[in-house]
């Protein structure tokens, strides 16, 4: 999937009646006109940021309008596998209510009729706005940013709770919009996780990981998120391993991190586990305690790591009751004979009750917070 920028000159046609319908547009700079070829009825005209073309995607019938160039224009195009993809994994009530109101909304249209006060128009037009647009937008800018390497991967330390020294790092994403700024990764990697973008973010992540690791002492590791889609794609998982051979990295310094929420279904979890294992790619249970499974996720799954959610270090303090979950997670794991790391430690307080508690491994701004591989290689190991 890809999208393209179009530049068009006034008078330009985008697309005539009739034609077939391969893409929607957002309207990036200018005005389009949209008009009925037979008796030339303008029926609309359109302004920056505002969808066109999106009726006969969606149900995959030619033009039933044409589209011309009013000013100078630049538009983005949406294919329609972004947006049928969409549709085909929406729910089923969306889907057909969507159906529907393309079916009256068609049914306006030989009156030429699509005019400013009808509601129904009004309702599909904000609709699609406020849900689709901004998100197709801002996938649009996150593949150009992709593709550009503009998104970033940061490294934050990972420390041995003993000694404090550094012994790992997890290798976290950073994307800064052009206009809006710093977008939380939270963000745009769920919005990678709907597409195949996800992929491509993680070829970035592992390639600079793989590429630090081979700069890096033997024994320290790397930790990577990986996603689902990720762990289902043998190329994907091909790739990575090659791109290991290529720099002499022993995969077993790649710890890959799986959340709870990504698992729902053990028998699929446990081949995503197997098949790491068979490449040599340790497996981490990241933000353990926080999910529904978490003692069934122990009982069916063989992590070599486990790593307890910020929440219980936040709260430590707070709630003694928390302390009391952190000492019995300790037990398990020691019984388990798994590694455990704590994310989020801030505090020479916090620091302190964990490693009393016997963790590993310690991660948060009290080690040190995310850095770039510069950074990263100026470090004592
Ligand atoms: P996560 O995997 O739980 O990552 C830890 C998050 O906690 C990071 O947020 C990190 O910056 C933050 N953190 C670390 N130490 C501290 C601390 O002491 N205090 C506080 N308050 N926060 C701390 P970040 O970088 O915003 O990442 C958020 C989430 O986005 C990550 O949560 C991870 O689930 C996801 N993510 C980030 N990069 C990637 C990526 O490349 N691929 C995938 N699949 N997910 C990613
Ligand atoms: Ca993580
Ligand atoms: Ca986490």
């Amino acid at each position: 999937m890809s999208y393209d920028i179009k530049q068009y000159k006034q008078g330009d046609i985008i697309f005539h009646g009739g034609d077939s319908s391969d893409c929607a547009y957002i309207i990036e700079q200018g005005q389009v006109e949209i008009f009925v070829a037979s008796n030339d009825t303008i029926i609309d005209i359109l302004n920056e940021g505002e969808l066109f073309g999106e009726m006969g995607v969606l149900d995959q019938s030619p033009r039933s309008t044409s589209a011309r160039a009013l000013t100078p224009l630049t538009l983005i195009e949406v294919k329609t596998q972004q947006i049928t993809n969409r549709l085909s994994e929406s729910d089923p009530i969306v889907k057909a209510l969507v159906g529907v109101l393309l079916k009256r909304f068609r049914s306006m249209l030989p009156s030429q009729s699509r005019g400013r006060d009808n509601s129904l128009l009004d309702q599909v037009a904000s609709v699609i706005e406020q849900t689709g647009l901004s998100k197709f937008k801002l996938e649009s800018e996150l593949r150009g940013a992709i593709n550009k390497g503009e998104v970033q991967t940061v490294f934050q330390p990972i420390s041995d709770i003993k000694s404090q020294k550094i012994t790992g790092f997890e290798a976290l994403s950073r994307w800064t919009h052009p206009t809006r700024g710093f977008i939380s990764p939270v963000e745009f990697i769920a919005l990678a996780e709907e597409t195949d973008l996800i992929i491509e973010v993680g070829d970035l992540v592992f390639t600079r990981a793989i590429e630090l690791l081979s700069k890096l002492p033997e024994h320290v590791f790397i930790n990577i998120n990986v996603s689902s889609k990720q762990l289902d794609d043998d190329d994907f998982l091909n790739r990575v391993v090659a791109k290991t051979k290529d720099h002499g990295v022993n995969p077993e310094r790649l710890k890959l991190e799986i959340t709870e929420t990504m698992v729902v279904d053990f028998k699929l979890a446990k081949k995503w586990l197997n098949k790491c294992r068979a490449i040599g790619f340790p497996v981490c249970a990241d933000d353990f305690g926080t999910g529904h499974s978490g003692m069934e996720q122990l009982l069916e799954l063989d992590f070599d790591v486990l790593k307890v959610d910020q929440v219980f270090i936040r709260n430590m303090f707070k709630n003694q009751r928390y302390q009391t979950i952190l000492q019995s997670i300790a037990n398990m794991a020691h019984a388990l004979k798994t590694k455990l790391v704590a994310e989020g430690i801030e505090s020479e307080d916090e620091y302190r009750v964990l490693k009393n508690l016997g963790f590993d491994f310690g991660q948060g701004y009290f080690f040190g917070k995310p850095m770039s591989e510069e950074c990263a290689l100026k470090l004592d190991f």
